[in-house]
């Protein structure tokens, strides 16, 4: 069975504009969710059931928001919605191997879980449409002025979610036919042709983000699913004669500096060990292998910057990370505020959350005998828990 999604980034979000602090003419689903564009989180949501991802939209940053991710170029999204599912319909049908089963997902939905997904894709074997939908547990009033004129049964009554699966054919074929339906999703199309539609157990974590107070809503379901991780570092190096010293990004004075493949900067090395670690990733040598020669001489700003796009690209961030110099000399006191800076520059994350101090070891060991410099990372992360922590 070959699996197409629609992602649809076509709408205007009338409503999310008039209640947003930003005002009219914010597009809700490009608007950033705990590091990334909603949008992007509802692409990568979908990408791991479906074979193809097709977005649906116009604006220029449709493309931006999902780049790097495996999808088709975007298609012009249609003045109503019912017009960019169709555009999106004929687009996959032109392919040269048009999908099995078509998703039609909001691409102001980016939390939808994965075993909704699932479930809408396995119902699809017995169905020919079939959505996620969620009981209503609210009971429902009708009103008029102000005033209940109603209430009305909640008996039988569900809340219409998405990814929304539909056997390819068939929806294509009711687009074609059925165009003038002004109707508001793609199962009632379905319903009005007298094709039984199933519904699966939506939840209440696929929020669409429709109003500015979903957005906390949203942050709440992503927080909720991160686990705390710590990640210890260490490193020596030895000094050299003839060479610069270069300590947390910086170059600080002093009579030699550190020997090592790149610039050897030991505390950048161990704070990159300390993440590496607290990822689970490996250690600096496994991305950065020192017998590969293009890390020779290398500025060991590249690492931490590497090792910061890790936690990111793992849908985490950066609590906090402690370093701590061991030498004799130099002090590093008059450096360390110039140091948290430049290693919060790199992290890209406010400076608040980097401690860079210092300690000698009174003489003792090697650190005591200035032949070299030692450093120790603590970090703290957040990153999803991927269901087997
Ligand atoms: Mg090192």
């Amino acid at each position: 069975m070959r699996i197409a999604a629609l992602l649809l980034a076509a709408g205007r979000g009338r409503r999310f504009a008039a209640g947003s602090p930003e005002g009219e003419g914010s597009s809700k689903q490009f608007r950033m969710l705990r590091g990334k564009p909603v949008i992007r989180r509802a692409a990568e949501a979908l990408l791991p059931h479906v074979d193809i991802l097709l977005p649906v939209g116009d604006d220029p940053l449709l493309a931006d928001s999902l780049a790097g991710l495996n999808v088709l170029p975007p298609v012009s999204g249609g003045a109503e919605r019912h017009d960019s599912v169709r555009n999106g319909l004929e687009t996959l049908a032109n392919l040269a191997e048009p999908p099995d089963l078509v998703l039609v997902h909001d691409g102001a939905r980016p939390c939808v879980p994965p075993e909704v997904v699932q479930n809408v894709i396995e119902a699809l074997k017995t169905h020919a449409g079939v959505i996620p939908a969620v009981a209503v547990s609210d009971t429902i009033k009708k009103v008029e002025n102000g005033i209940i004129v109603d209430t009305v049964s909640r008996e039988g009554l569900w809340r219409a979610q998405t990814p929304q699966g539909f056997h390819f054919p068939t929806l294509l074929e009711l687009h074609r036919t059925q165009r003038d339906a002004r109707r508001t999703d793609d199962a009632a199309l379905l319903e009005h042709a007298g094709h039984p539609v199933a519904i699966v157990q939506g939840s209440d974590n696929n929020i669409k983000l429709t109003v500015a107070e979903d957005l906390m809503r949203l942050e709440g379901v992503i927080d909720g699913n991160l686990l705390p991780r710590v990640g210890l570092g260490y490193d020596v190096h030895a000094f050299e004669e003839g060479r610069k010293l270069i300590l947390c990004g910086i170059e600080v004075p002093h009579t030699k500096g550190l020997a090592g493949h790149s610039d050897a900067d030991v505390g950048i090395h161990t704070l990159c060990d300390a993440i590496y670690g607290a990822l689970a990733e490996g250690d600096i040598g496994r991305h950065f292998p020192p017998t590969d020669n293009e890390w020779k001489d290398m500025d060991s700003a590249r690492f931490l910057i590497h090792a910061g796009e890790r936690i990111r690209a793992r849908g985490g961030f950066l609590v906090n990370a402690d370093i701590t110099l061991i030498c004799e000399r130099p002090k590093i006191g008059p450096h360390a505020k110039a140091m948290q800076d430049r290693l919060a520059e790199l992290l890209q994350v406010n400076v608040s959350r980097i401690s860079v101090k210092a300690t000698t070891s009174e003489r003792l060991g090697f650190t005591g005998r200035e032949e070299g410099i030692a450093a120790t990372a603590a970090v703290s992360i957040m990153v999803p828990d991927n269901g087997d922590a």
